[in-house]
């Protein structure tokens, strides 16, 4: 896609702090990070999310993002670390490219990932819910 940021980013068509690059992905630093070394990855062919990410390269994904983690971790010497990966305008993407988001996590430091109203599931929820992912 000429158009997307992140086929451009991903591909080096634009320069961007890279953290990691193989032949399928690059991992940048997120320009608007939410805690110090928030980092993406981004896969170079263009899938606006998960639902269109071909099942090798997603599996790829998913062993660079502990990779990555593992990296991270040692280099930030962060507590935690939050691997989230947003899909489709309402659950809070922006960029309709995919990516895997790495936020590391400092003990102390503020809440930075949404933290969601717990509810309480229902046995009407529950059965409804069941019967339709049957
Ligand atoms: P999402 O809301 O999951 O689509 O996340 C998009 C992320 O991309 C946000 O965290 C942005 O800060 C980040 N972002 C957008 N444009 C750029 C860019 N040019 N370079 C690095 N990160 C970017
Ligand atoms: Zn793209």
């Amino acid at each position: 896609m000429s158009d997307c940021i992140f086929c451009m980013l991903a591909n080096g068509e634009i320069p961007t702090a890279t953290v990691y690059e193989d032949s399928d992905f690059r991992v940048i630093l997120d320009a608007n990070p939410a805690s110090k070394g928030h980092s993406l990855i981004l896969p170079k062919e263009h899938f606006a999310n998960i639902r269109e990410m071909p099942d090798e390269l997603l599996g790829k994904a998913a062993v660079l993002a502990k990779k990555m983690s593992v990296r991270l971790t040692e280099a930030m010497n962060c507590d935690g670390l939050n691997v989230v990966q947003n899909n489709g305008e309402a659950a809070g993407q922006t960029v309709f490219h995919f990516h895997i988001h790495l936020i590391p996590r400092y003990a102390g430091s503020a809440p930075i990932v949404a933290n969601w109203h717990q509810g309480v599931l229902t046995e009407e929820d529950k059965a409804e819910i069941l019967s339709k992912m049957g």
